[in-house]
């Protein structure tokens, strides 16, 4: 089922979760193991990740450094297709720009739509880790912008190089985007970032999920401007416990986003991890209530694939 016809039909704030593919090499029970812990609370939907190649350099005869490119989690459309088939739930794949041409997307969409797959979270991506800004493939598209009015372009039988009379073998895709309380970091200001999303939806994604944040106050006030600029789609929280002391400094530098001062004191008071952990607890199911009597669509677990925190959270809100 479609993501927008489930948040339609609910009638109370859905519960979602995000995962990663296993590093290259580890067993899918790593994603099972994930999942199963959470099977109890009901999950609409399972986001998975997309990660594009990095890049790493290899000694060559004669001292020269050879740059090659490597993936280190493949695998999102078999794990995408393997929940589908082992639990019945449906899945959300991240399909991003970066390192795609756009006929590698269209293959991409094509596969999907043979494994029937109808929802597409479509995404940027970032830049290249050794590089300092995102360069789109060439022939590929610049921002999800594109992507989204290219898979629409699909949604309506026209590919890349020719049209399909019969409209019934199209694809038929639910399109998601993702949009940032807190602003996107390369965007020069919020009302730009807003016109950005705009577009997007204009454009015909279905539902935003948000960047992760602590702080409500700031999911609200985007839900204010998303309002005001005629953005009528659901704007699904995307929320991540803290779970390490080490995180007060990784999730901003990482995520571009604030830890407020009483969640950023209470971690720093904690001895160890384990503490962190209950303090991250602790913090999110305040968050998910409060997001919950605001009526929010659906809340979006980012697990990391860690979901022993998720689910003492799920236990206590849902
Ligand atoms: P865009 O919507 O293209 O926006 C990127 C930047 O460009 C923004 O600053 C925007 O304001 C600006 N912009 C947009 N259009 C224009 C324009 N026409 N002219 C000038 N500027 C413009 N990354 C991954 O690699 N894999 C994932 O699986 C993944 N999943 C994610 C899931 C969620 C819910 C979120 C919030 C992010 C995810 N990301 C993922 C990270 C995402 O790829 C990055 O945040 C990326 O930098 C931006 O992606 P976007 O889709 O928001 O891009």
């Amino acid at each position: 089922m479609k993501v927008i016809d489930r948040l339609k039909k609910a009638k109370s704030t859905l519960f979602s979760f995000e995962i990663l593919p296993p590093l290259k090499g580890k067993s899918i029970q790593s994603i099972y193991d994930s999942i199963d812990p959470l099977l109890d609370f009901s999950p609409s939907f399972i986001n998975v990740t997309y990660h594009r190649e990095e890049y790493i350099f290899k000694k060559r005869e004669g001292g020269f450094l050879e740059r090659i490119p490597v993936r280190k989690r493949p695998g999102t459309v078999g794990i995408c297709a393997a929940i589908i088939n082992k639990y019945k739930i449906d899945t959300v794949p991240h399909l991003i720009c970066g390192g795609f041409t756009k006929e590698e997307t269209e293959n991409a969409l094509i596969d999907l739509q043979f494994l029937g797959i109808d929802n597409v979270l479509a995404l940027r991506g970032d830049a290249v880790k050794s590089e300092s800004a995102f360069v789109p493939e060439p022939g590929g598209n610049e921002h999800a912008l594109d992507l989204v009015k290219q898979i629409v372009l699909m949604n309506h039988g026209k590919y890349l190089n020719e049209e399909v009379e019969d409209l019934s073998k199209h694809s038929s895709y639910c399109i998601g985007v993702a949009g940032y309380p807190e602003k996107h970091f390369e965007c020069p200001n919020m009302k730009a970032d807003l016109k950005h999303l705009k577009a997007k939806v204009d454009a015909g994604a279905e539902y935003v999920v948000t960047q992760l944040f602590y702080n409500n106050d700031k999911y609200f006030e985007y839900l204010e401007s998303v309002k005001q600029l005629g953005i009528h789609v659901p704007v699904i929280p995307g929320i991540k416990p803290i779970t390490s002391k080490k995180q007060l400094l990784s999730l901003p530098k990482f995520f571009h986003v604030d830890i407020p001062e009483g969640l950023a004191e209470a971690v720093e008071k904690c001895e160890n991890d384990n503490e962190a952990k209950e303090v991250g607890i602790e913090w999110t199911i305040a968050q998910c209530k409060e997001l919950i009597k605001h009526g929010a669509p659906c809340i979006h677990f980012y697990t990391m694939g860690r979901s022993e925190s998720v689910r003492k959270i799920a236990k206590a809100v849902f």
